[in-house]
């Protein structure tokens, strides 16, 4: 028996208001607790991905803005934050992550209208989990001795930080909270599509009286992030984006005493036994897949299911696919957002056309789209072979590859035939097939009868061309700290 297709209810639109949000034309650079202007006065336009609509214009530092932010950065750590005792620390973190919570409503319009991702997410799950990430790591200031077993920490120094569009101001608070709680200091740059979050919470970190220097933003495109990342006066690297960036940064930090931890692509291995509750099971796939349009890099991009299930398990979700609404990312009843920019919209139609090429079938909802913006339909390829592109490339977008598997060791196997290995998720009624899993899987992460939860204090990373370093947790202080024997050298 087929079940009818659900009808869209008919909802009325619940734009947010963006009365909150004020973009200045021009913002600067955030470098020793002042703003200034390039060194070389260049400019470049943040756009709303959902409308084309310029914002504001950023400013793209060059290698001379970057050599004054590493030095403040340097004065800072030798000066103040290096040496200033952790319940002090403390005291800044908590005042930040509370100040972020004053003004979350702001920052989560903000991040929706300069990256699409929908106002849903935004505020109930980026935001949140920026105040709680600032909150976990101002407890840990002053407890750094209990952390690691009776050996003492020591900061690195200036950490350079680079983040992606997909999360920019979560991507800032996993990185600017461990490095601030070990007592480093840091320049971080944000993705060029999504800067301008990152700028606002540089207003807010002003606002909490952090000693200059202390936390440096500036702006800019890959050049700028290269500088950063070669400059001789930083001691610690942490990189979030694309693995073939991450593998450009490995090499030039080779040969130096850069510490560097990388967390790069995905290609997430979702699996689903036939005993699994599969109306649940749809919900975690969607989620899995279609939150932040998939610009997620441990989405559950590649789905395995058990071969009794398949049929009916892709007529449920493709049902349920024709209920989500795709659109206005500040309306409250939009499901999926607007794609990051015009380049990762024509990245995901080249994957996509790439799928259909090599045979697999092509499923997508029937919606309409805006005019304007970038935008891409919810999309499930069925019959896809193991060598298909679309089943071992990071897509990056809201496209999700399904195969079947019969036995649990076929599913550990194709699900480990990545070059990735950053997170996995199993669905299953038993609780020893779920450890059983997990054991074999290679993967940073797996989630159990769940997909995509985040926490800060349970450590994230990957494996393989996934990166390697973890953030949250202890294992995430360890990236930022020698680790020394009581009055023991480093
Ligand atoms: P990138 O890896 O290029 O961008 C990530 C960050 O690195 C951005 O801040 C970027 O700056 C910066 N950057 C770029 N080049 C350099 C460099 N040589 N040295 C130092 N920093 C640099 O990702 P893209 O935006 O180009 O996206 C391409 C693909 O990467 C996506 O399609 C997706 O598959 C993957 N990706 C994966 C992410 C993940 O979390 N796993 C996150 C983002 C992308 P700028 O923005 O100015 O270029």
């Amino acid at each position: 028996m087929t079940e009818e297709t659900p009808k869209l209810l008919d909802y009325a639109p619940a734009p947010e208001s963006t009365a909150i949000v004020t973009v200045p034309d021009r913002k600067g650079l955030f470098i020793g607790g002042e703003w200034v202007k390039p060194v070389e006065d260049g400019w470049f336009p943040s756009i709303n991905p959902a409308t084309e609509e310029t914002l504001g214009e950023v400013a793209e530092a060059t290698a001379d803005d970057v050599d004054k932010a590493v030095h403040v950065a340097h004065d800072a750590f030798e000066n103040v934050w290096g040496t200033m005792p952790g319940a002090e620390r403390a005291k800044y973190l908590y005042r930040l992550a509370r100040a972020v919570q004053e003004r979350s409503r702001e920052l989560a319009i903000l991040e929706t209208m300069d990256g699409g991702k929908p106002i849903r997410e935004s505020r109930d799950i980026d935001l949140p989990l920026v105040a709680s990430h600032f909150f976990h790591h101002a407890g840990w200031a002053d407890k750094l001795e209990y952390a690691f077993q009776g050996r003492a920490t020591r900061p690195l120094g200036v950490a350079a930080q680079i983040i992606p569009w997909n999360f920019p101001l979560l991507m800032a608070a996993w990185k600017l909270a461990p490095a601030l709680a070990t007592g480093n200091t840091v320049v971080l740059k944000p993705a060029e599509t999504t800067s301008l979050s990152a700028l606002v919470l540089a207003e807010i970190i002003a606002e909490c009286d952090f000693p200059p220097g202390v936390v440096n933003i500036i702006t800019g495109a890959g050049a700028t992030g290269q500088a950063l990342v070669e400059h001789p006066g930083v001691q610690k690297v942490a990189f979030t984006g694309s693995t073939a960036v991450g593998k450009q940064i490995a090499r030039s930090a080779a040969g130096t005493d850069k510490r560097l931890t990388l967390e790069l692509g995905g290609k997430g291995a979702h699996i689903v036994f036939e005993d699994a509750p599969l109306d649940q099971v749809v919900e975690g796939i969607i989620d899995g897949i279609f939150f932040n349009q998939g610009h997620v890099c441990c989405a559950g991009s590649r789905l395995l299911v058990q071969e009794p299930i398949h049929d009916v398990l892709m007529d449920k979700l493709t049902r349920r696919m024709e209920t989500l609404r795709v659109g206005d990312p500040l309306d409250k009843n939009t499901d999926v957002g607007a794609i990051n920019s015009a380049e990762q919209l024509a990245r995901i139609e080249a994957m996509v056309q790439a799928g259909v090429d090599e045979g697999a079938t092509i499923h997508q909802p029937s919606c309409d789209l805006p005019g304007n913006g970038f935008w891409f339909r919810p999309t499930v390829f069925t019959g896809v072979g193991a060598s298909h592109r679309i089943a071992r490339e990071e897509v990056f977008g809201p496209v999700l590859s399904v195969m079947t598997f019969r036995t649990a060791e076929e599913a550990v196997a194709k699900a480990n035939d990545s070059a990735y290995g950053l997170s996995a998720g199993v669905w299953t009624e038993k609780g020893s097939r779920i450890l059983w899993m997990a054991d074999r899987l290679r993967a940073g992460v797996v989630w159990a009868n769940t997909f995509n939860q985040f926490d800060p204090t349970s450590p994230f990373g990957g494996y393989q061309e996934s990166g390697y370093g973890r953030e949250g947790g202890i294992p995430g202080l360890e990236g930022y700290v020698n680790l020394v024997a009581p009055g023991g050298a480093a």
